[in-house]
């Protein structure tokens, strides 16, 4: 059996199954092979009839009788009874109207089951029953439990599975043999048969040892050779100039916070070195990055470098241009920043590029066109990406083709994870946190609400409006998409502005409208020309009105709680108290994530219960999170990770050569495009 088959080649897995296992991702023996258990029931313990109990349960034992009826149409019942030396046993199975025929009597099976009352007597409901001549798959062991789809229970992938057995032991070798021996793991090939059948809760722990530790060593060996390459870079040395840095912060309405301060000493420190700066700055949303960066931008235009702002959004890279006007006006540098985005007029666009190649813009905004474009940086000393993950390798070469030399970068995000997983992920990365709000930040008050609340929400809300406030409306949809029931964006528009806030100013928008729209919109509801602002998630990162103090987020489930988190942030942000209500779609019990998002406004703890709820592709949401998700290794196991991370670093000292190692160098190339952040 090789493992690109498709698996049409099994036994029983004709075209219809195997369109099922299409929808679970798997096409080849190779795919079911990787297809790995999400839990196990222990059915490892055989016991006699005399001595049975309710519960979980396997016997061994023949069957004495079986037959099979329909009691009416569309429910059939077989019925039969299984004996062993010491008692018997009924078993009973819903509408599988093969199974009295294909029951060996005075064969003897294992059965396996939960034994319970059923009207007046005990049975097993639909058992599993495997001959004990057989390697038994779903009975007397611990049982793998698959994600099933619609028609494919994972019986029948046991049944697939137990017949590549074969092939899971001629699985070739993964690690380097010297890690193997160092780490005593056991060969890949016993640990994926393990994973899927068991022999012990032992093995199962070692082969999930061994497999969370390659996931571990994979990841690590990517991100430390992106990092040694990134490091052979010539970059640029920018000094500082303290009493600049004096300067700007006395011009502060703010004092900076003690994170702050550090942080920006580090970047500092970073930017001065020869080799190019590579950080990765986390800080909760509010915790005041924007000046940060604004700072490690000014020593770099001081040195007469240019600095490229990017931001994933124009709304956003026009907020920044402002903000950094603003920010740079008291030292008279104001002049020197430029907005270069797409929306821009022709005259106005061939203006700012002419800005930029003669050198008179020194700090240029923008999306992330701003790199990719026929724009002239030939002084380009700092790239500072704001809020987004995408910065791929191919650009980070554009750029350096572009300054002829490896610019420093300064990445921000406000979806912060735990540095142990940082440095894992993104073990090139220099990891910085602001783990502190500025002081007097109140917390945002956040309540979930029932549909039936509506009327009273709408209440309170027009109370704050009419104190002036402002409100954000979020909704997951443009449009009413069929077989969706959420509140999509139009509909609330319309409800708004014809019925519960018609006295109102309300405002539409979202991402399919052309950008000089979305800016006429945003900045009318700025200028507090409007008072409601519907919209999608477009307004997710970074937009900033003090002056919005609530936000309604519509069907509120169906965000992710890093993601709600950071809508969340949009609002609170002035000298007002902030209030986020998450409206349920319907009057259902609100999920994990809502209840979590109601009672912290911690980004951090939050970012973290989001990993144990979705592992942590799901964070990235438009990267290749596939890719990224560990399966077997907990984020928890510290150890694990450690030793992980250690003896990949330990491999590259020792000058490992890859392509010696075919596969581990497949895996590890893949992950180097994934993870690569800048
Ligand atoms: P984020 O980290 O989400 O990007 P911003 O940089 O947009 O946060 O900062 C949020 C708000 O906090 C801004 O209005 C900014 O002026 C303000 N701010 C930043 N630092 C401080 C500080 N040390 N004290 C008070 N306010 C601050
Ligand atoms: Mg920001």
């Amino acid at each position: 059996m090789e493992f690109d088959y498709p698996i049409t080649e099994l036994k029983g897995v004709g075209e219809a199954i195997a369109k099922k296992f299409a929808v679970l991702g798997i096409a080849t023996v190779g795919d079911l092979i990787n297809y790995f258990p999400r839990r196990y029931d222990d059915y490892s313990q055989v016991t006699i009839m005399a001595e049975l109990v309710p519960g979980a349960v396997t016997l061994q034992g023949t069957i004495t009788q079986a037959t099979g009826r329909y009691v009416r149409r569309g429910l059939h019942i077989t019925e039969a009874v299984a004996r062993d030396d010491t008692g018997s046993v009924r078993l009973v199975w819903f509408n599988q109207p093969y199974r009295a025929t294909a029951l060996k009597h005075d064969h003897a099976y294992y059965i396996s089951g939960v034994y319970e009352r059923s009207g007046q007597r005990f049975v097993i409901m639909n058992p599993s029953m495997e001959l004990v001549s057989d390697f038994p798959v779903s009975t007397a062991r611990i049982v793998p439990i698959y994600r099933e789809t619609k028609g494919l229970p994972s019986r029948l992938i046991r049944t697939a599975l137990g017949q590549v057995m074969g092939a899971i032991k001629t699985l070739p070798e993964t690690l380097p043999a010297r890690t193997i021996k160092e780490h005593k793991l056991m060969s890949y090939g016993e640990a994926v048969m393990a994973i899927h059948f068991p022999a012990s809760g032992e093995q199962l722990a070692e082969a999930r040892r061994r497999l969370g530790f390659e996931e571990v060593f994979q990841l690590s060996m990517a991100a430390l050779i992106n990092k040694r390459e990134h490091q052979h870079e010539k970059g640029l040395a920018i000094g500082f100039n303290e009493s600049l840095a004096r300067t700007f912060v006395g011009h502060l309405p703010f004092t900076l916070t003690d994170d702050q301060r550090r942080v920006v000493w580090q970047l500092f420190l970073d930017m001065q070195k020869s080799e190019p700066m590579n950080r990765l700055v986390e800080g909760d949303v509010g915790s005041g990055k924007t000046v940060v960066a604004a700072m490690a931008a000014l020593m770099a235009m001081e040195a007469g470098w240019q600095v490229a702002l990017m931001a994933p959004t124009e709304l956003l890279a026009r907020q920044h241009a402002d903000t950094l006007y603003k920010l740079f006006k008291p030292l008279g540098k104001e002049g020197s920043i430029d907005l270069l985005v797409g929306s821009l007029k022709a005259p106005q666009k061939a203006k700012a590029r002419e800005a930029i190649s003669n050198g008179s813009a020194q700090l240029i905004v923008g999306t992330q066109a701003l790199i990719q474009d026929k724009v002239d940086m030939h002084r380009l000393a700092l790239v500072v990406v704001d809020e987004q993950h995408r910065f791929g390798v191919q650009q980070r070469k554009t750029l350096q083709a572009k300054a002829g030399h490896m610019p420093h970068v300064l990445s921000l995000t406000a979806t912060p994870i735990p540095r142990s997983l940082a440095l894992t992920l993104y073990g090139e990365l220099d990891v910085s946190i602001l783990a502190t709000k500025p002081a007097g930040r109140q917390p945002i008050i956040t309540e979930i609400v029932s549909p039936n609340s509506r009327a009273q929400l709408y209440q309170k809300i027009d109370l704050q409006l009419t104190e002036g406030r402002q409100l954000f409306v979020v909704c997951p949809l443009i449009a009413e998409s069929e077989g969706l029931k959420a509140n999509s964006a139009e509909k609330i528009y319309e409800e708004f502005s014809k019925k519960d806030f018609k006295h109102r100013r309300v405002g539409l928008l979202h991402g399919k409208l052309k950008p000089t729209e979305k800016n006429d919109i945003m900045q009318k509801f700025v200028n507090r020309e409007l008072d409601i602002l519907v919209s999608t998630t477009v307004i997710e990162v970074g937009v900033d009105v003090p002056n919005a103090t609530m936000m309604l987020i519509e069907a509120a489930e169906r965000f992710g709680l890093a993601q709600a988190h950071q809508l969340r942030g949009r609002v609170g942000r002035g000298e007002h108290q902030g209030y986020c209500y998450l409206m349920l779609s319907d009057s259902k019990a609100p999920n994990k994530r809502l209840r979590a998002l109601e009672s912290s406004n911690d980004g951090f703890r939050l970012a973290e219960l989001d990993l144990e709820l979705r592992g942590p592709g799901a964070i990235y949401g438009s990267m290749q999170h596939g890719q990224l998700d560990l399966r077997v290794a907990k984020l928890s196991d510290t150890k694990l990770i450690a030793a992980a991370r250690k003896s990949a670093a330990d491999c590259l000292d020792r000058g490992i050569v890859l392509s010696k190692y075919p596969l581990l160098h497949k895996r590890v190339t893949r992950l180097r495009a994934v993870t690569n952040l800048n």
